[in-house]
């Protein structure tokens, strides 16, 4: 017997392969938000690259854009050297950058994977305020680089990699729904308390915590679970920040370019960070990292951060015609519409099937948390997080035609996010499909009683 396509990969390729293993299938075909694998089996496709889809698969402006850029005979590779697609993107994102930040943004580019934008920060501002501290949140996720994961929440990733950079602290991130600060704290009060930690970080002489190099942050965190932070927290962040010349950074890499219905997630508060990453979305589909930056922060020396492909030429030219689609298009307010639409249904379905814990989330980037609906609770007084029923519903979703991926604590949160340009006869499809895979999930949740379902989700 010949041996399948899958079969054949999975024996070559590597044991820290990761989406490859939750969706057996080889892909093929794709437009907008639904893709086709080699059977003919139809997706629609709820992870668009782990956000770096903006427009979803081939859409046609940048399709056709990113064609005439390949036929026109313009240089296809070049460092950091200026050409006319580094010009032109240059020139629409500062455009669309806020005018405040603009002004006195320098732009940095990185090598391609937003990781390296990350790492880049840490470089500048250690450089810029020569301190070593650092201070991020629990729940964070920056990258997999070495340097990264040591910014990273999640133990798991990180537990047989040894001597991760030092000198990095964690303080809660306003959570709600699983307040840090145990059950039955409002989320007025978990947001109070997480800006009361902050403040005490920085000001407490024996916090244990020197002044750190910056503050790094998601205003929306992606992989810790889809967990949307306030525009009251995030200006408070700003403010305590300030006060204290600590530099602000807000890690837009999955949260940026529309995808949270603004074009940047900190726009809902209305502040101006030190600085801005900036991956996934940002190249169209292609990659590109950049670390935008106050230009007063600009003392590193020639050099500090080099790597061979930065500046990705066909990533230049897809993301300046994303920018330019997404306002031309009005996408952001498509954004918040369709965004809406499948927030209400994911509500409605939470109405029925009690494993849903909790909905979240903002524009296009939403979280659906699963619990165990028998009522369990975990030590901190929260319901108990469901990661087994997460990784089967996914599962169950796949067979009903949906790709969708799981993160946050425990793997619990079923986590959206479609091509900015899903439609809403497309949403009412997604919604339909999670409903029957919800379904088979509560057929085999029945059978927990007769003692069978944890052998056949973890099978
Ligand atoms: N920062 C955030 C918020 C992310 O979500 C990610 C990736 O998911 C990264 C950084 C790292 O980007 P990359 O995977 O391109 O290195």
């Amino acid at each position: 017997m010949t041996e399948s396509s899958i079969d054949f990969l999975t024996r070559l390729e590597s044991n820290a392969r990761t989406y490859a293993r939750n969706i057996p299938t080889v892909l093929s075909q794709g437009a907008g938000t639904e893709v086709v694998d080699i059977d003919g089996r139809r997706y629609l496709d709820c992870l668009a690259c782990a956000g770096a889809l903006p427009l979803g698969h081939n859409h046609p402006f940048v399709q056709q854009r990113v064609i005439q850029f390949l036929q026109s005979g313009q240089l296809q590779q070049a460092l950091d050297i200026a050409t006319p697609a580094k010009l032109h993107f240059v020139q629409e994102l500062y455009e669309m950058l806020p005018p405040a930040f603009a002004k006195r943004a320098k732009i940095q580019f990185c090598g391609p994977t937003g990781a390296d934008a990350a790492e880049a920060a840490l470089k500048l501002f250690k450089t810029a305020t020569k301190r070593r501290p650092i201070i991020v949140f629990q729940g964070a996720y920056h990258g997999m680089t070495h340097g990264t994961l040591g910014m990273m929440g999640n133990l798991a990733p990180k537990q047989e990699i040894t001597g991760l950079p030092g000198e990095v602290h964690f303080l809660p991130y306003p959570y709600v729904y699983r307040s840090p600060f145990g059950a039955g704290t409002s989320p007025e009060e978990t947001e109070r308390l997480s800006l009361v930690c902050l403040e005490n970080a920085l000001s407490d002489p024996e916090s244990g915590i020197g002044k750190p190099a910056m503050v790094l942050l998601e205003a929306i965190q992606g992989e810790g679970g889809c967990i949307p932070a306030s525009a009251h927290w995030l200006r408070q962040v700003r403010e305590i920040t300030q006060r204290h010349d600590v530099p602000l950074v807000i890690d837009e890499i999955q949260a940026g370019v529309g995808r949270s219905g603004d074009l940047f997630a900190f726009q809902q508060a209305d502040i101006v960070p030190d600085a801005i990453l900036l991956s996934k979305a940002i190249g169209g589909g292609y990659p590109l990292s950049l670390l935008l930056y106050l230009d007063q922060y600009d003392q590193w020396k020639p050099g500090a951060h080099t790597g061979t492909f930065r500046g990705n030429q066909i990533a230049l030219v897809s993301g300046a015609a994303t920018l330019e689609f997404i306002r031309n298009e009005g996408l952001l307010d498509h954004v918040k519409v369709v965004g809406d639409q499948l927030r209400q249904g994911l509500l409605q379905l939470q109405n029925r099937y009690p494993c849903i814990g909790d909905v979240r989330g903002r524009g296009l980037m939403l979280g659906m948390e699963m619990v165990e609906p028998d009522g369990r609770v975990d030590a901190l007084g929260h319901p108990q997080a469901a990661g087994a029923i997460a990784a089967s519903l996914k599962r169950a979703c796949l067979n009903e035609g949906l790709i969708i991926e799981t993160g946050g604590r425990h793997g619990a949160v079923l986590r959206f996010l479609p091509p900015l340009v899903i439609t809403s006869a497309q949403v009412d499809l997604v919604l339909e499909r999670l409903d029957r895979a919800l379904a088979t999930q509560m057929v085999s949740s029945t059978r927990v009683t007769k003692g069978t379902r944890h052998a056949e989700v973890l099978a």
